[in-house]
């Protein structure tokens, strides 16, 4: 049994819902995201968070596995502050949706002043409506600088708890900067490039297992949605006990999303 607590199910078939069911998923959230291209208006975000808050969870519903989701507009979009506002402004109506986890996944693309100030929007937003938070950090050499920033950030609203905020997309060089700032992170695997489920498991070995989660992020690119249950078998076939692999891939999640009120798993 297991949660993948990132994934972009709005990209992916029937037969990934279905594999996923075998593999033991019961749950998942999905965060808000880049569609592949940027949006004509904002009337195209509300058409998509109604399909995260209404459609995603009855299709993940016929395969036994419980839908969740987060709101924002990604970083990729944030670059207009004026159209950014605009998506922002729509988020208020969907927060009484129930499967509403919190703002996510926001954070930075390219570390610009723009995503900067629009992050800062969405950080505002979750403390008002004490919400949880999700968030995604730039890729490769940006990503250390995008972390720091990121937090910085965080820390600028006293009202949100590091403990319910989740850093996704941690690698080997920010892992223990996320943790020793009381965050939890994520460590997203990708079946080559980033972070494979090897790694994961050796970063697992090095900084131990608490307040970190592994996810597939499966998306319209080259991603893998049952990348959570091969780093099981990863974990296992080096030797880890039934009770660790249990720990990173359920119970971990679980711990953090149920602060939300609102995580179920059936
Ligand atoms: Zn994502």
């Amino acid at each position: 049994m297991y949660i993948d607590p990132h994934v972009h199910m709005v990209s992916r078939t029937t037969d990934d819902y279905q594999r996923m069911a075998l593999a033991g998923c019961v749950a998942i959230t999905e965060p808000a995201f880049w569609a592949g291209y940027d949006r004509s208006s904002p009337a195209g975000f509300f058409d998509y968070f109604r399909q995260l808050t209404d459609f995603e969870p009855k299709r993940a519903a016929q395969y036994g596995i419980r839908h969740h989701t987060w709101l924002c507009i990604n970083p990729k979009e944030a670059e207009d502050p004026v159209f950014a506002r605009e998506v922002i402004a729509l988020i208020p109506q969907f927060l009484k949706c129930e499967n509403v986890l919190g703002i996510g996944e926001i954070g930075l693309n390219k570390n610009s002043r723009n995503e900067l100030e629009i992050l800062d929007a969405h950080l505002a937003l979750a403390a008002e409506h004490d919400l949880m938070v999700l968030v995604h950090t730039p890729h490769l050499e940006d990503k250390l600088k995008g972390t720091k920033l990121i937090m910085d950030a965080i820390r600028n609203h006293a009202r949100l708890d590091p403990g319910r905020v989740l850093i996704d997309h941690v690698e080997e060089h920010t892992v223990r900067h996320v943790l020793d700032r009381g965050f939890w992170a994520g460590m997203t695997l990708y079946p080559d490039t980033k972070c494979t489920p090897q790694r994961a498991v050796d970063i697992f070995e090095m900084h131990g297992t608490e307040r970190l989660w592994i996810n597939s992020a499966g998306d319209w690119g080259n991603s893998d949605p049952l990348a959570v249950p091969k780093a099981q078998i990863e974990m296992k076939s080096r030797g880890h006990t039934l009770e660790s692999v249990k720990k990173v891939s359920f119970d971990n999640p679980m711990k953090f999303l149920s602060q939300s009120g609102r995580f179920r798993i059936a």
